[in-house]
């Protein structure tokens, strides 16, 4: 069953790198999220040995048969205080296929169809790994072309935005899509204080990457690699808003780093210090 939800959660992927506006990808992507959806509740129930509880019965008692999508649905939501999703949403995936599958109609283009689908991989990404330590996505170390499918890049960026309680703007790919790998892990590579973007797939170790406020334009996204120390206590960044790209200098009493512009740096027998406080 894993196999299963797995192998059309990775196929809806793939129909989602290849759709746009100018083909008819979306409705294949929406049947596939949809069986994926369903096939993951289901693996979800088994794995944790509830499945009794999403069966049909007769007489009372639990027959070897799975109740419908949308009661499983239901029955999620209404045994969870929250979730990586919205229920209407992954129910409207369902609405699309019964459209598509029984009543033959072929979905036009939907922009907003479309961000549920990608929202649903995430969906399904992000609660196979909270709660069965599961991924479905790959770390993909240098940025996947999907992220340059505006359809998916919609859709990352509006996950990160609803459910990240931080996010950067991408090193690599400019999405506002870079979160803590504390929400989900791209693949098992990934430790929780890694940065994962949603939108190129790709990861920054977290153990020496940071992401400090720009000393120029403010926004929190100046990257630094504090293993690459330079002369004089300085570290080579950049900001992915306003491409200022100064030197930063970490420093020598509380690591911190800061601006050398700073007024209130000290220098004290050839080491620099952020403040006063620290050179005492
Ligand atoms: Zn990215
Ligand atoms: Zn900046
Ligand atoms: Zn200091």
């Amino acid at each position: 069953m894993r196999e299963g939800f797995v192998d059309f959660a990775k196929f809806t992927f793939e129909l989602i790198g290849k759709t746009s506006e100018n083909n008819n990808n979306l409705k294949f992507a929406a049947v596939n999220s949809q069986i994926a959806l369903e096939l993951f509740l289901k693996f979800y129930y088994v794995k944790t040995g509830k499945v009794q509880e999403i069966l049909k019965r007769k007489h009372g008692l639990p027959i070897n048969e799975f109740n419908d999508f949308s009661q499983i649905l239901n029955h999620f939501y209404a045994t969870r205080t929250w979730s990586y999703g919205q229920k209407n949403e992954l129910a409207k995936l369902l609405d699309v296929r019964n459209a598509i599958v029984h009543k033959g109609q072929s979905s036009k283009w939907d922009a907003d169809l479309a961000v549920i689908i990608v929202r649903t991989m995430f969906f399904i990404n992000a609660t196979a790994w909270v709660l069965l330590r599961e991924s479905i996505l790959v770390n993909n170390y240098n940025p996947h072309e999907i992220g340059r499918n505006p359809i998916w890049r919609a859709g990352a960026e509006d996950f990160a935005e609803d459910f990240c309680d931080k996010v950067y703007p991408c090193l690599s790919c400019g999405a506002y899509a870079l979160t803590s790998a504390e929400v989900m892990v791209l693949d098992s590579s990934n430790s929780e204080e890694d940065f994962i973007c949603l939108c190129c797939l790709s990861s920054l170790n977290g153990s020496h990457v940071r992401i400090l406020p720009c000393y120029h334009c403010c926004d929190e996204a100046y990257y630094l690699d504090s293993l690459n120390e330079q002369p004089n206590q300085q570290y080579v960044g950049k900001c992915v808003e306003c491409k200022a790209d100064d030197f930063v200098r970490k420093c020598a009493s509380c690591d911190d780093f800061y601006h050398p512009s700073s007024k209130s740096e000290v220098l004290l027998n050839s080491k620099y210090y952020c403040c006063q406080d620290c050179a005492e």
